[in-house]
């Protein structure tokens, strides 16, 4: 079932999506070649700290991080650690909080130096762009489906590859809910969208191949191909004055 939210709930979250966003901000200014993936993690947890709030992923399902840091051909939920960024990468960062008992979760990917190539610059406009004209879509009376076909479209027609395993979600109460929301799909198909459900959309898109596989850790996921992938994600509200996005 996807729960409507109430304006009190709405504006809940919100405050959850500022923290999100202002971590973000200052973990992009922050990473640049030299630093490590643990560092950043260290300054989400003291802005963590400071707001009062509480990590959405640490502890999910044992997942050991503050944050999630996802390097070049890792596409999601990869460990902070000792990795050190050089110039040239490309680096996904997840951040999800809960505040007040309510959720928010939005990520970014970003060239790490001034030696990005322009292929992997493409792919981040790309699925940035992408994650915009999903975000349109979420407006009452468009069917679920219609996010996931428009996010398709737009990065098959770059030839790049949507991952399957990975999905975007409700999200409120509890970092996931209801429903679960694909980066690929038929328009016109999927739920009736409704004023109140609040949604994490989040395109996962590789420059070659979907496939992917699971490293040994037991959580990052990297590209079957090993070629790069790009993740954003922003948490969104539908209402009657379109789709709000709150991170
Ligand atoms: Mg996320
Ligand atoms: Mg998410």
């Amino acid at each position: 079932m996807i729960e409507i939210k109430s304006e009190n709930e709405l504006k809940l979250i919100s405050e959850a999506g500022k923290i999100v966003k202002l971590i973000l901000e200052e973990l992009k200014a922050a990473a640049r070649p030299g630093v490590t993936t643990a560092d950043l993690e260290q300054k989400a947890v003291e802005i963590i700290k400071k707001f009062s709030a509480r990590s959405a992923f640490q502890g999910y399902r044992g997942f050991p991080g503050v944050i999630c840091t996802s390097l070049n051909e890792q596409v999601v939920h990869g460990i902070p650690g000792n990795t050190r960024l050089s110039s040239g990468d490309i680096l996904s960062i997840d951040v999800g909080v809960e505040k007040n008992g309510y959720y928010a979760d939005s990520a970014l990917t970003i060239p790490i130096g001034d030696k990005v190539s322009s292929s992997a610059l493409s792919l981040i406009d790309i699925t940035e762009k992408a994650l915009y004209l999903g975000i349109e879509k979420a407006v009452e009376g468009n069917r679920l489906f219609d996010i996931s076909n428009a996010i398709q479209k737009l990065t098959e027609s770059h030839g790049y590859g949507v991952v399957r395993e990975f999905v975007g979600h409700g999200i409120g109460k509890n970092l996931h809910e209801d429903p679960e929301i694909p980066n690929f799909g038929r328009q016109a198909t999927g739920p009736r969208l409704k004023n109140g459900m609040v949604l994490a959309i989040e395109p996962m898109i590789n420059e070659g191949g979907y496939e992917i596989e699971i490293l040994s850790d037991g959580w990052t996921a990297v590209t079957k191909d090993r070629k790069l992938s790009a993740h954003f994600e922003h948490t969104i509200a539908i209402t009657n004055e379109g789709p709000k996005i709150l991170t």
